[in-house]
């Protein structure tokens, strides 16, 4: 995958919370402050701007940008912890033309780490973390296995949704919805919500893309 999928990806991503701006406000108003929708379509805006002014060169310099450009614009959990997550990937890449599946898990990985770090989240604790890790790992296990790259990211995206599901009868542990304790359970979390997002819309620039098929 070249610059050009990344940034199709990230316009994706932008278009995509856009389109559900309102369910995802709905989520956080169930369990949070109603803002998450509002966050990450301010933040998107900011870094659609900011690749129009920039034009990053390398996959990773691309992803850096969004990370920098997350943690400076939105306010919020999210912003800061996306902001990481972008920003670590994005120098696991370094400054590689061509991400393969394998190198894009790593990168992933990285990102997750990142928001381990700042967040604490484990999964069960009912955070974009119970989206983003089974994701991972089903790249990582269909790369694996030896399967195409949008076979790969087919997986990665289901295994978000269902993980994003699976938040429903959690209880939050981490983030302002832990403040509600057990009146958490029953709803799904917004930034598992996202997090769903954010891998579908990889998989849509993927396959957009007329690229040929890379391991
Ligand atoms: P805020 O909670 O500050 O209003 P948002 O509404 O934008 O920020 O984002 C809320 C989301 O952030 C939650 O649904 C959850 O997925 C995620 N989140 C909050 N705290 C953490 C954390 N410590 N680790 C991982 N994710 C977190
Ligand atoms: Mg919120």
């Amino acid at each position: 995958m070249n610059t050009a999928v990344f940034a199709r990806w990230v316009g994706e991503i932008d278009r995509t919370v856009r389109a559900e701006k309102e369910r995802l406000t709905r989520l956080d108003a169930a369990i949070g402050d109603a803002d998450h929708g509002a966050n990450l379509e301010r933040g998107f805006r900011a870094v659609t701007q900011a690749l129009a002014d920039d034009e990053p060169a390398t996959p990773g310099a691309l992803l850096r940008l969004v990370g920098s450009t997350l943690i400076r614009k939105v306010g919020g959990a999210s912003g800061p912890l996306y902001g990481t997550a972008f920003l670590e990937a994005g120098k696991a890449l370094g400054e590689t033309p061509q991400v393969s599946v394998t190198e894009l898990t790593r990168a992933l990985e990285a990102g997750l780490a990142g928001i381990q770090r700042l967040g604490a989240a484990v999964e069960g604790d009912k955070t974009m973390v119970d989206a983003l890790a089974p994701a991972i790992r089903a790249l990582a296990g269909a790369a694996r296995e030896g399967a195409g790259r949008r076979e790969a990211l087919d997986a990665a995206a289901s295994a978000a949704v269902a993980g994003a599901e699976a938040t429903i009868p959690m209880l939050a542990r981490k983030g302002r919805a832990s403040y509600l304790g057990p009146r958490s359970v029953g709803h799904e979390d917004p930034g598992a919500a996202s997090a769903a997002l954010m891998l579908t819309a990889l998989c849509t620039a993927a396959a957009a893309s007329d690229e040929p098929r890379e391991g």
